[in-house]
């Protein structure tokens, strides 16, 4: 690190957990976000200000001004550009250190599994089941770790899907693709802002630990937040021996 990282970074190499080596292993890092939207730009922006060295955003769709309410890595300049260019040119802003790869498509199950391939953490923020599924058996077959989200109304969900390790849960184990979960969209539902912020600043903090190697994540919980009530409850998640994807 050079004089002016030090200082950029000074406040992570101040904590014991983090130090000088901690934070060269987020410069050194490569995260791949599924999704440019409400939870991605909370991802998004820690992810960059925090110095992970290499950052792959993959999202297909256009600004919308629909999105400003929440989608906080996005400017109302932006209206019409692809959401990748629109947050490679904030992130660029903020932290010019780090390399943004932005991924204008919308991605099949193949290119995801390139994608994945030479990354550390996948953090997904896609908003549909399908997307979910293709990035959750790409993880599975690659053995990488996957920090999901999903925020809708005035709830949210977090978990830490760590296939690295043989007796993780899957997110096709809590949800499975045969299932009757029903798709709830915010373009249909609604969702409060700041939902997307607490859950998306979660899924942040996971893969900054993830990549760092400290603490305890969320592998093998569920954290569950209430937004209205401002509940938060975790459950635990278990592998399911009949898993269609990891079993
Ligand atoms: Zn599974």
């Amino acid at each position: 690190m050079n004089d002016a990282q030090l200082l950029r970074y000074s406040r992570h190499i101040l904590l014991p957990e983090i130090g000088i080596e901690g934070q060269e292993r987020l410069l050194g890092a490569h995260a791949l976000l599924i999704g440019a939207g409400g939870l991605g730009s909370p991802v998004a922006l820690y992810l960059a200000s925090a110095g992970v060295g290499r950052i792959t955003i993959c999202d297909g769709d256009a600004v919308d001004l629909t999105n400003l309410q929440r989608q906080i890595v996005h400017r109302t300049a932006s209206i019409g550009e692809p959401k990748v260019e629109s947050a490679r040119s904030t992130l660029a802003a903020i932290n010019p250190g780090v390399e943004v790869i932005a991924v204008h498509e919308r991605l099949t199950e193949s290119r995801i599994l390139e994608l994945a391939g030479s990354a550390d953490v996948v953090l997904d923020g896609s908003d549909n089941f399908a997307t979910r599924h293709a990035v959750n058996r790409a993880c599975v077959s690659l053995r990488k770790a996957l920090v999901s989200g999903a925020a809708v109304r005035f709830d949210g969900q977090v978990a830490v899907f760590d296939m690295r390790r043989n007796d993780a849960p899957c997110y096709a184990c809590l949800f499975p693709e045969s299932g009757t979960e029903e798709e709830v969209r915010c373009a249909v539902m609604g969702v409060f802002a700041p939902i997307t912020g607490i859950i998306g600043t979660v899924q942040a903090a996971e893969a900054l630990k993830i990549l760092i190697g400290v603490g305890e994540t969320l592998a093998g919980r569920l954290l569950l937040v209430d937004a209205l009530a401002m509940q938060l409850r975790t459950i635990r998640i278990t592998k399911d021996p009949g898993c269609a994807v990891c079993g």
